[in-house]
């Protein structure tokens, strides 16, 4: 007997239950009697269908949990204890005698590739070998998006094809290393021309790499993780950012830690901010990276010109810095950050013979309490430098002063699916994450309708959005499509789940503007990875 189908109408059972349970949300709380029979059920069914592992979870389930008990449950306690048996019966659904090579991401830090062809079945084919080695990629068809990218995500590696449509991959090559002569990033071409003009243009341009098409994917692999290991022995050597010579991040994360167990020691207070120029998208957007570029320099120099050389100046990430003030208190640092302020805003920024200037914010805060830890400093430092922000920008605030009242940045994750397992399954591991400077707001919806009916789109804060390719009420494709024209569209972040073999849609999602593809069926833990790594690189 084929028991296929009967399997499908019980994955369907559950769905409409979850459905019920978590999203239509009808009563506040499930009785428990309702929880055993479903489980009960579940664990008949599964059995006969020889459906072992879900069997056998519902009859564990089955045992926590007396039959009898006159117990209410509150949805977010009974979506976390059915979480193991949506996420196996997705597994069931989706996985069984397919074969997904699954490799977990090795952690959060593993490394970023960024891979722009126009020629989709490649793309998929190098990212399919590249994540499997554990790697994270982001794959683009189209070089405007991709140097968007490139500067929001700061990638360890770049492939890039020589023949792109639009503009050409060494137009695009020579645009990212003007932009970035003194940063070290690998860069590899790819090209179906192998003449020796090609190669010598492709390495006189700034590639590390030539990789002639049809590609040797083993070979191919060896490689990009050659000029990954190079990467990460510089990133491990330098202390220096090169773009605006004042020290890098790494470095910040040792002296940070070095005062503070001074501190311990000393008593002495001391006090760290955190600086971000204001409305630096319109700098790049209206005069380019490369402007943006010299006004990052500009305003690290001018940081380290202004302060005591006690005083470390750091940048912290793409246009925020970082300042350690010793045996200084926040109203102290406070002041001198309010008059360089003034001084900076006054500088006069000339490109094509328009005029410009540039303020940052900033937060404060002071170390005064023993066992204070680094990412408690930077945290609430970050916290005074978003009241900033919403107290209008051009200004300092101190987290020691003000009490915060702003709330830490939004971050709205929306998922919009119309399998009632995935929503579930998906909204509980975004809940999971910890993220340290967005307070988040994980919403889902059936269908892409419901999603913009919603108001989603106006919500303040920054978007994340995992979306479905193929939907039977508004396709994905449709949603990219609206989205774009919403005025917040350049606040999202787009992860768009698609099937395996469709490359069409992949294709569509890359050029309406996805960020991102995952293929379904998906590891969570892979998925999970992902996320928090985009949503780490938007910070
Ligand atoms: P806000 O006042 O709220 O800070 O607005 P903003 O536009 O400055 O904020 P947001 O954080 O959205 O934008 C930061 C931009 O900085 C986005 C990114 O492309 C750009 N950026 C990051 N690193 C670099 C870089 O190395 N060079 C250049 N030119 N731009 C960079
Ligand atoms: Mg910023
Ligand atoms: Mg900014």
């Amino acid at each position: 007997m084929n028991l296929e189908k009967y399997k499908q109408l019980l994955f369907q059972k559950m769905k409409e239950q979850m459905k019920v349970w978590f999203e239509d949300k009808q009563e506040e709380t499930v009785s428990n009697e309702d929880v055993y029979r479903f489980l009960h059920s579940i664990k008949g069914t599964s059995g006969t269908l020889h459906l072992v592992g879900l069997h056998q979870l519902s009859d564990e389930l089955m045992n926590q949990i007396e039959e009898k008990d006159e117990k209410n449950w509150s949805i977010l306690e009974l979506r976390n204890f059915l979480y193991d048996l949506i996420t196996l019966s997705y597994e069931y659904e989706h996985l069984h005698n397919i074969d997904v090579p699954f490799t977990d991401m090795k952690n959060e830090d593993s490394p970023l590739i960024q891979l722009i062809d126009d020629d989709v079945s490649m793309l998929i084919l190098l990212k399919d070998a590249l994540e499997a080695k554990g790697w994270m990629v982001m794959a683009n068809t189209e070089p405007l998006k991709a140097i968007e990218q490139y500067f929001d995500m700061h990638p360890d590696c770049l492939i890039i094809d020589v023949n792109l449509p639009t503009k050409s991959g060494f137009q695009l090559l020579e645009d990212i290393q003007n932009h970035n002569k003194k940063q070290f990033i690998p860069k590899m071409m790819i090209s179906i021309r192998d003449d020796r003009e090609t190669r010598l243009n492709a390495y006189i341009k700034g590639a590390d790499d030539f990789i002639e098409k049809p590609i040797d994917i083993e070979e191919f692999v060896i490689r990009v993780e050659r000029q990954l290991d190079r990467k990460a022995i510089f990133d491990q050597s330098v202390l220096m950012d090169e773009l605006t010579q004042v020290y890098n991040r790494r470095f910040m994360d040792d002296l940070l830690q070095r005062n503070l167990t001074d501190f311990n020691r000393t008593k002495t207070p001391f006090a760290v901010a955190i600086l971000d120029l204001d409305h630096f998208k319109k700098v790049n957007d209206t005069y380019g990276h490369l402007v943006g570029d010299k006004v990052l320099a500009e305003f690290a120099q001018f940081l380290k010109n202004h302060t005591r050389s006690s005083d470390t100046v750091f940048r912290y990430g793409g246009e925020e810095f970082v300042v350690l003030f010793p045996r200084t208190s926040d109203v102290e640092a406070k002041d001198t950050l309010s008059r360089l302020l003034e001084k900076f805003a006054e500088i006069e920024f000339e490109e094509n013979h328009q005029t410009f200037s540039v303020t940052f914010s900033g937060g404060v805060f002071m170390v005064q309490e023993p066992e204070t830890t680094r990412s408690a400093a930077l945290k609430a430092a970050d916290q005074a430098l978003y009241q900033a922000k919403e107290n209008g920008r051009a200004r300092i605030e101190s987290a020691n002063i003000i009490p915060i009242t702003a709330p830490m940045k939004r971050l709205n994750v929306s998922i919009i699916d119309d399998d009632p397992i995935i929503r579930t399954m998906l909204v509980k591991m975004v809940e999971s994450m910890e993220f340290d400077r967005y307070e988040l707001d994980a919403k889902t919806f059936e269908d892409g309708l419901k999603f913009f009916e919603s108001g989603r789109t106006d919500e303040i804060g920054e978007h994340f959005l995992i979306l479905d390719g193929i939907m039977p009420v508004m396709d994905g494709t449709e949603v990219l499509q609206r989205l774009k024209q919403s005025k917040n569209a350049s606040r999202f972040q787009i992860v768009m789940l698609t099937g395996r073999k469709s490359e069409y849609d992949i294709a569509r999602a890359l050029k309406l503007g996805a960020d991102d593809y995952v293929t379904k069926p998906f590891s969570i833990k892979e998925l999970q990875a992902r996320i928090q790594r985009l949503i780490q690189r938007m910070s």
